[in-house]
């Protein structure tokens, strides 16, 4: 549909929502522009050439496209090796879902693209979730190589559309500091920040998640890599509220933390819960952190400010009684870009805090 401002002029040709609260998501701001087969093969083979430089000898996986940010609302595609996984969670995505995949299928090297179309949000759009191959056909074993380090990834069962690829520079940088560091990363998921500690060489890595499907990937995960001590790692099934209070009484300390919770709140109406849960985590973390330690923290929650998020951390540490310095601001590597004109789109913030 177009839209066009009270005076009549042309604005934008963008995908109607109707049951959706965002009606009207633009594909073009340039009126003449048809949006068709050609439009979308056009904008994904785009945003795919802008990741190029990121697949080298030690990298085979990225995000091809995030959404609004590469002019495609609604539209996530992550590349794992040969399998591409798309996520769809527009009704306008919807509309053009065979161009999507007959453009993701034409991609070099891709052998397969696999649907994930299961998020909540799509029953916001009034979509059904669908998932399942669209084309080519899934290899029995995903994996992928990320600074040189091999992960297996679960497409069909695995969270979102099955690795956190936004983590990528921050799992590089704590590879960089963990050398003779005793390592705890909360919320591991399939061990993405725990093997790249025993990869910069931490002396142990304790990882706590309360997925047990997500740490038996995470143990197989090390077992891939025969450059890692599978000795060095030891695995928590459980709940990190209750756990990092188990830790906490056992007074367990530790040199380097990593706390990557899920996304406690989706949107700003969970802002108020969420900050508690965020203080509470780093709160215990604080408190277990060795001096001259360092804590990567984070948080994907769209409905927390980066501003808000660094209050919350901030308040933690003054019940921790822990005078922290801000080291770095982090965020999401390259391949999650935001476009200017869509803030909302930088959902990942995270600090890098060193106990002096
Ligand atoms: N850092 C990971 C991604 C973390 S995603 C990586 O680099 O790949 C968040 C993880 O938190 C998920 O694996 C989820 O299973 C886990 N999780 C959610 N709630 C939890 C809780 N209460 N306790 C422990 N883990 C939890």
């Amino acid at each position: 549909m177009s839209v066009v401002a009270a005076s009549g002029e042309p604005l934008a040709l963008a995908a109607y929502s109707p049951a959706s609260q965002i009606r009207a998501r633009v594909w073009t701001l340039d009126p003449a522009e048809s949006v068709d087969e050609a439009f979308i093969a056009r904008r994904i083979g785009r945003a795919a050439a802008s990741r190029a430089a990121m697949f080298d000898a030690k990298h085979d996986a990225a995000r091809l496209v995030h959404g609004e940010s590469d002019g495609l609302p609604g539209i996530v595609v992550d590349r794992y090796a040969n399998v591409v996984v798309m996520q769809l969670t527009s009704a306008g995505a919807e509309r053009w879902r065979d161009a999507i995949v007959a453009a993701l299928a034409a991609l070099p090297g891709v052998a397969a693209v696999y649907e994930r179309s299961d998020a909540e949000v799509r029953t916001l759009e009034g979509l059904a979730p669908r998932t399942g191959v669209a084309s080519g056909a899934l290899p029995a074993d995903v994996t992928i190589v990320e600074d040189g380090i091999a992960y297996g990834v679960d497409p069909v069962g695995g969270q979102k559309t099955g690795f956190y690829l936004d983590q990528r520079d921050n799992r590089r940088l704590v590879r960089s500091l963990a050398r003779g560091r005793r390592v705890l990363n909360v919320f591991c998921y399939t061990g993405g920040f725990t093997l790249a500690a025993l990869a910069g060489g931490a002396s142990r890595a304790t990882s706590i998640d309360s997925s047990g499907d997500a740490v038996r990937q995470a143990r197989a995960n090390v077992a891939r890599n025969a450059s890692l001590d599978a000795a060095r790692a030891e695995w928590i099934e459980a709940d990190a509220f209750v756990d990092l209070r188990r830790l906490r009484n056992e007074a367990a300390t530790f040199d380097l933390i990593v706390l990557d919770p899920p996304k406690f709140a989706p949107t700003a109406a969970h802002a108020e819960r969420a900050a508690r849960a965020y203080k509470d985590v780093n709160l215990l973390a604080l408190k277990m952190l060795e001096p001259g330690g360092m804590l990567a923290t984070f948080s994907c929650s769209g409905g927390v400010s980066a501003e808000l998020f660094q209050k919350i951390v901030a308040g933690a540490a003054v019940d921790a009684k822990a005078d922290v310095q801000i080291v770095r601001k982090l965020g999401a590597s390259a391949d999650h870009p935001v476009a200017l004109g869509f803030p909302e789109g930088e959902y990942l913030k995270g600090l890098l805090l060193r106990r002096p």
